[in-house]
């Protein structure tokens, strides 16, 4: 059986939100979906870019992964499926933004960053062969203390997931024209400020 909270949630939504929006979810359905940012973001269940940014359905084209991570292009075959979904955003539905979107207190950069630390990485592991995609940023920490590693991780490691995206055949090509613009973000989960990456200073600042 279906769990019975999550069924009066669903009615309270389909009576509320879908009846009050109900002409916008047909125009949907009729027409097909137009988003104009995709978002890239964590799992975590703290992390909700829709919430955060008040979207409406058809707003953002969502992709979510252990931290946030984007793959260098040359893993096509190992981690295509968040490959397979930037292709499908930018390609089919000519998506011009794409952000990426980190957060304070991510298990997944947490786990990632002891692992590179003690250079272990556990074999038949899913997670822990997703997370070794964190040692290029890891390799570019400074000498701090590991709290401070761990949040400073969180941070390149979306500079490194932008890196990797501007050298996408498909994203570059639209770069050397100026067609498509690439954003990183940092949320803090408990003190709800976000920062935004200034690609020409190198660093994240307070929006
Ligand atoms: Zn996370």
């Amino acid at each position: 059986m279906f769990p019975q909270n999550l069924k009066d949630k669903f009615y309270e939504w389909k009576n509320d939100t879908f009846s009050i929006k109900k002409s916008h979810f047909e125009k949907l359905a009729k027409e097909g979906q137009f988003p104009k940012y995709m978002i890239i973001s964590c799992v975590d269940s703290r992390v909700d870019p829709n919430s955060m940014f008040k979207t409406e359905a058809g707003d953002f084209f969502v992709h979510r992964n252990i931290a946030n991570l984007v793959p260098p292009y040359d893993y096509l075959t190992e981690h295509s499926g968040t490959i397979a979904a930037i292709e499908f955003g930018v390609t089919a539905l000519n998506i011009k933004n794409i952000v990426v979107m980190g957060h304070s207190g991510c298990g997944g950069i947490k786990n990632g960053y002891l692992a590179c630390k003690e250079n272990k990485f556990m074999e038949n592991s899913s997670i822990s062969n997703w997370l070794q995609l964190l040692k290029p940023a890891y390799m570019k920490l400074s000498e701090k203390s590991e709290k401070e590693n761990i949040g400073e991780l969180e941070k390149l490691s979306i500079v490194t997931s932008l890196e990797n995206l501007s050298d996408y055949p498909f994203i570059k090509k639209e770069l050397e024209t100026q067609s498509i613009s690439l954003y990183g973000i940092w949320n803090d989960i408990g003190t709800g400020s976000l920062e935004s990456y200034c690609h020409d200073k190198k660093m994240f600042e307070s929006l």
